[in-house]
């Protein structure tokens, strides 16, 4: 996790938002929105801070928000989640996916299957808990995996089936098909299934699907999820995993000597935006797929090749057509060339895949459209 001088390697987000600092560009690398979440949930926090939410809450959470996780799962997805044994409430998405593999992995017999292009913490917690990362890879254009690679992928040597969808950094959003097999290799070789899924509410085409939902997949699975993308409020890191009374209690054990617990004034807010009116949902997943079609349509009228997200922030192109083979020589020359940030998707890939992802770039839709009509603008240049 080091780098080959022994000093903290920059996270590929922290290089690119610095390179956008330094230079001006519009930032369409890292993912975070540039406009506030619903007011009643800023609101809330202002109100949580006056009224005294400022000492340390219950470890697992306040009860209030794992109330509304509960009802959540339930409103939407019609699972029955017990708040009081079954959540725990973390430091964002990325405390609980680090804390399930910290505590679900032994060494390095344990391995932890991963679809690849791959978040950039998957790697790097799977390191820090000892594991061995098995890959399978997602490739363009429906980024869906090979079922016949993932079934040889996975053996009794499995410990975590690991995925995420909606998908970073594809957009892609798995078929029935391909959940339905990924639990059904969990139950063949007796895994365990999380899911991170905290572009639930931003799925374009259809309504999220989690896996948990599907036969068999409950009891061996862990769900975890963010108020960051769904609340615009990526800088709070409240998340959440739930699952089976055992497997959460041993994510809590390790939780308590991470962070111990996070975000009290965050917690009552998070509350309130849960319980928000399905307009509020709708709304934000329909107003991100119009920020794609423009962004989409401006890249293809640049030249690139571009691929459609079906959710999340983000949509890949091709930028072998405006000269981006070495798509990461050519996001690094961006912000200077035209003033724009972007991410090559070889950043989420392991070395020895990065030829097959090298002409491919990740642009963030989650930016306000006057911000996204200037990126193109600047990017049409190339064309
Ligand atoms: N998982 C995925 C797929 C993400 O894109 C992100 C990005 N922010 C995270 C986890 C981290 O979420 P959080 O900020 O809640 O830790
Ligand atoms: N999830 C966001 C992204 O993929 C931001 C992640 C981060 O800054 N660590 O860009």
């Amino acid at each position: 996790l080091l780098s080959s001088d022994g000093a903290v390697a920059p996270t590929i987000f922290a290089e690119m938002s610095a390179a956008a600092a330094r230079t001006g560009a519009i930032n369409l690398g890292q993912g975070f929105p540039d406009e506030d979440g619903p007011a009643e949930v800023l609101e809330a926090a202002r109100a949580a801070i006056a009224n005294g939410a400022n000492q340390y809450p219950p470890g697992r959470g306040i009860p209030d928000l794992l109330a509304a996780i509960s009802e959540h799962q339930q409103r939407f997805y019609g699972l029955q989640v017990d708040p009081e044994r079954e959540i725990i409430v973390t430091a964002g998405a990325t405390e609980a996916l680090t804390a399930t593999l910290l505590a679900l992995i032994d060494g390095p017999d344990d391995e932890v299957v991963v679809f690849e292009p791959y978040y950039d913490s998957y790697a790097a917690a799977a390191a820090l808990a000892g594991a061995t990362l098995r890959t399978v890879p997602l490739r363009a254009p429906d980024f869906q995996p090979d079922l016949d690679q993932l079934a040889a992928t996975v053996t009794d040597r499995t410990r975590i089936i690991l995925i995420n969808d909606p998908h970073n950094p594809t957009g892609a959003v798995f078929r029935t098909e391909v959940l339905a097999e990924i639990v059904r290799l969990a139950n063949q070789h007796d895994a365990i299934i999380v899911t991170d899924e905290v572009y639930e509410h931003l799925a374009f085409r259809a309504p999220h699907t989690p896996i948990a939902t599907l036969p068999g997949a409950a009891a061996r699975t862990l769900t975890i999820s963010s108020a960051g993308k769904t609340f615009s409020a990526t800088g709070w890191k409240i998340g959440w995993v739930h699952g089976p009374a055992d497997l959460i209690t041993a994510v809590l054990t390790i939780k308590q000597y991470l962070t111990y617990v996070n975000g009290s004034p965050f917690q009552p807010a998070i509350t309130v935006g849960l319980r928000l009116d399905d307009s509020f949902f709708d709304g934000a997943s329909a107003a991100l797929a119009r920020k794609h079609e423009l962004l989409g349509a401006g890249l293809r009228a640049a030249g690139f090749g571009v691929i459609a997200p079906e959710g999340g922030y983000f949509t890949v192109a091709d930028a072998t057509p405006v000269g981006g083979a070495d798509a990461a020589a050519f996001c690094r020359a961006l912000p200077d060339r035209v003033g724009v940030v972007a991410i090559p998707l070889t950043a989420f890939v392991s070395e020895a895949r990065r030829d097959e992802y090298s002409g491919l770039i990740r642009f963030a839709a989650c930016k306000r459209v006057e911000v996204l009509e200037e990126a193109v603008s600047r990017l049409a240049v190339l064309g």
